[in-house]
């Protein structure tokens, strides 16, 4: 057997989670391979604003071997891992198999249709970007196919669009869905009667945004309920149709639009033998290493990870604070050290609303709602995307629309 100077890691996921724990790794003593089934990052948070064609798909991604470029000790593969081998430490992904000393998972999470029947046939989901895109064709098509229906009936049905799930993506895909439909389509689409359209938002809860303040929450709904939108809280859909919703009570919404961002599970380990708890996480230590496995950490959505007893929320801070963590212990294993428990600084949560709207809640102390939080929300946004490009064309796309009321990505693409 030949003794490996440098030990190798292999990164499963280049999000951010997976990303970030390269970067931290960046120049150490080490060998590490960062593996994506896609060979660019995305930044989530503005997802759903390529769906409501806010802003182009091009600008929210940023290829991952330009990211690399400049590290030397971190390399690229284009890849999907299927199984891992945990006795002999080898990544399956088909033809390429990927050994490695010490492993970082950070795939992610995926959606969740909590058994709802019909639900994962018949919704949209909003988590990756072809998902964004298709959704953004079909709203489009809608319109486009509304505009020559001589049915009341059946337009309506087409032009009633309804989002499952009072969270940050719900909340703020409603808002821009809204903004979208009152603002470029009324001018597209002359013919149509706006009142015919509707957005729906559907909570099971009693309030919105549940990780915020109730203020905040209270804020959101009244701006949304202002904007149009009709939002039912503690409201259960009990069954997805082609061509409609039952909810709990029996009422029935025909729609040809679905978008369910009502859940989220831990990504891509069936079969991998590792525990998991009931939304797919996998369980991990304080020092986010896997019981019985000291040389793999698992960072991000992926992890179920509690701090004094409450699961953290699957958010990027928390994914990119794991990541400094799993690389610093990591390296305190080369090192022969013990790894340290993580820590983690809860910076707070925002979310916008639309146009001159959003709320914030900072460090879990300060509160802010309207147009000073909405500042905050662009500011903070525009720094955490990637690349001087992509904040360049954003934030031309974002003050276009704000000073023409004009969304200029409304394309339907194949
Ligand atoms: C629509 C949406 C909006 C969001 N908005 C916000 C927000 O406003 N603020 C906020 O803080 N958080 C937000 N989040 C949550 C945030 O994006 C996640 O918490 C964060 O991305 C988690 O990082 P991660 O590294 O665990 O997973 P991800 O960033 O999802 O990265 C996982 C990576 O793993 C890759 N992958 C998965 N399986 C495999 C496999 N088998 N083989 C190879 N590669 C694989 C994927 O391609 C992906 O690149 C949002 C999420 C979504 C979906």
């Amino acid at each position: 057997m030949v003794e490996r100077s440098v030990p190798r890691v292999a990164i499963v996921g280049a999000g951010f989670g997976g990303l970030w724990t390269a970067k931290a790794l960046a120049g150490k003593p080490v060998e590490v391979t960062l593996i994506d089934k896609n060979n660019y990052h995305t930044f989530f948070p503005l997802l759903y604003q390529v769906a409501a064609a806010e802003v182009d798909p091009g600008d929210i991604v940023h290829p991952v071997r330009k990211i690399l470029r400049e590290i030397k000790n971190v390399r690229f593969a284009l890849a999907e891992i299927q199984a891992v081998d945990f006795e002999t430490r080898v990544l399956d992904a088909g033809d390429l198999k990927i050994p490695y000393d010490y492993l970082v998972l950070a795939t992610g999470s995926t959606v969740s249709y909590f058994g709802v029947p019909g639900a994962e046939q018949y919704t949209f989901p909003l988590r990756t970007m072809e998902q964004a895109i298709n959704l953004r064709n079909h709203i489009l098509c809608r319109f486009e196919t509304a505009s020559f229906e001589q049915d009341p009936e059946v337009r309506r049905r087409m032009l009633t669009f309804v989002i499952v799930g009072g969270g940050p993506t719900g909340v703020e895909f409603a808002g821009a869905l809204e903004e979208l439909i009152r603002g470029p389509l009324v001018k597209d689409f002359p013919n149509l009667d706006f009142s015919e359209v509707s957005v729906v938002l559907i909570e099971g809860l009693d309030r919105l945004l549940t990780y915020l303040p109730e203020n905040l929450s209270e804020f959101t709904l009244k701006r949304l309920q202002k904007m149009g939108v009709d939002v039912r809280l503690q409201t259960m859909v009990n069954e997805v149709f082609p061509d409609g919703v039952r909810l709990q009570n029996g009422e029935v919404i025909s729609t040809d639009t679905v978008v369910w961002s009502a859940g989220a599970k831990g990504a891509a380990v069936d079969g991998w033998g590792l525990p998991t708890n009931r939304v797919g996480q996998i369980e991990v230590t304080e020092t986010l290493q896997v019981n019985g496995l000291p040389g793999v950490y698992v960072v991000g959505d992926l992890a179920s990870c509690k701090i004094d007893g409450e699961a953290l929320p699957m958010l990027a801070p928390v994914a990119t604070q794991q990541a400094e963590t799993a690389a610093e212990n990591i390296l305190r294993q080369v090192r022969g050290e013990a790894p340290e428990q993580f820590r983690y600084t809860d910076l707070g949560a925002m979310t916008v609303i639309g146009r001159n709207a959003a709320v914030a809640n900072l460090f879990g102390r300060w509160t802010f709602t309207g147009f000073v939080a909405w500042v905050m929300w662009l500011g903070v946004h525009l720094f955490r995307l990637i690349g001087f490009r992509n904040r360049l064309m954003v934030l031309t796309n974002w003050a276009w629309d704000y000073l023409f009321f004009e969304r200029v990505v409304r394309l339907i693409l194949p």
